[in-house]
């Protein structure tokens, strides 16, 4: 399959079925058909058949073309924020910059100087679910803030934080690495306040029981119901990050909230454990305990979906309601690089080994 039919397919896709998003420059060449065209058939078929349909015939069209001119790509499009956004579009990281490290010296002529950013849908108030693209590596790290609005607003500026961090500390996104950071992911809930309410989507809905493994139709936050939506991926948002997450295939998926103050993987039933690995390595680095949720049944929840379509994802749940736990989360991420870029053979690239070291150096 040659890049140029994958970028075919990005275009289609989109006048297909995605014709109001704007999408990014996606490495094409990182997409497993394979395994898109499965994760559509199983996951987003009985739900949007005829959205489904679309891209069904746009991949078979792709496949069997083999075309070879080629086609523009999207150019992005950078959010321009407005006195009708209330949702920051550029990190506001409170109290001024984001923490600094020590500087590490590590030329990487091909990180772009700052970030790009995308829409990747609209919300039901029509906000957009903006991300930032650091990096332009092959694996492919998104962290996603913010999925439960306002009420955890810490996860939105732990996301922000990072964004400034690695904006000004860009050789700290190892060569290899595309680090794509979603900072709101329920933009309603965000602008909608700061209380319990604010967890949830304009329609009242959980957006963390919206999605496809074990979608019940009752659904709980500890022993109070919750409303999961009318069915598996009924919200713009959770769709938007559905399609994000097949069109990109990411390496791994981060979803930050609070506040439990611990790691836990996604997992689908036996036939779809957690990532065992990302568990012990994110623990490992960032000292929360990697644990298996049990406080109470969830269902409908993002990570699980993940863990089914094969992506391995986790939940990270910061220490309080408050505090975003800057540091330790970053040498999380940072961990999470060093294990795609450089496995276990740290001393392949001393200059990367220079950046993943500190992490080593504060377990
Ligand atoms: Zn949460």
């Amino acid at each position: 399959m040659p890049g140029e039919s994958l970028e075919v397919l990005g275009a289609i896709l989109e006048s297909f079925a995605l014709n109001d998003r704007n999408w990014p420059e996606i490495p094409f060449a990182k997409l497993d058909l394979t395994k898109l065209v499965r994760a559509l058939i199983v996951q987003v078929m009985p739900n949007y058949a005829k959205i489904t349909m679309g891209l069904f015939a746009a991949l078979m069209t792709a496949c069997s073309q083999q075309v070879s001119s080629p086609i523009a790509v999207h150019t992005l499009t950078v959010p321009v924020a407005s006195a009708e956004t209330p949702v920051p579009l550029f990190p506001e990281a409170t109290g001024g910059a984001a923490p600094t490290r020590s500087p590490v010296t590590m030329p990487s002529p091909t990180i772009p100087a700052s970030p790009e950013s995308f829409s990747i849908g609209d919300s039901l108030e029509n906000r957009p679910i903006i991300a930032w693209r650091i990096g332009t590596g092959e694996h492919i790290i998104v962290l996603v803030g913010g999925i439960h609005g306002g009420y955890e607003w810490n996860s939105v500026n732990l996301l922000n934080e990072l964004l400034v961090y690695f904006t000004e500390n860009a050789a700290e996104v190892l060569p290899g690495i595309q680090l794509i950071l979603i900072p709101v992911a329920n933009p309603d809930g965000y602008a909608s306040g700061r209380d319990f309410a604010a967890r949830f989507n304009a329609a009242g809905v959980d957006l963390n029981r919206n999605w496809g493994c074990d979608w019940a139709e009752t659904a709980f936050i500890w022993d109070i119901p919750i409303d999961p939506g009318d069915g598996p991926f009924s919200e713009p948002e959770t769709q938007a990050l559905q399609a994000f997450f097949l069109l990109v295939q990411p390496d791994a998926v981060i979803f930050y909230h609070s506040m439990q103050g611990a790691v836990f993987m996604g997992d689908c039933g036996p036939k779809h454990p957690p990532a065992a690995w990302m568990g012990d390595l994110l623990a490992t680095a960032t000292g929360y305990p990697y644990e298996e949720f049990s406080i109470y049944p969830v269902t409908g929840d993002a990570s699980n979906w993940l863990a089914q379509v094969g992506i391995p994802a986790a939940t990270i749940e910061l220490s309080t309601r408050e505090q975003t736990d800057f540091t330790i989360n970053l040498d999380g991420v940072i961990a999470l690089q060093c294990h795609f870029v450089l496995g276990d053979d740290y001393d392949a690239d001393p200059a990367a080994w220079q950046v993943c070291n500190k992490v080593v150096n504060d377990e």
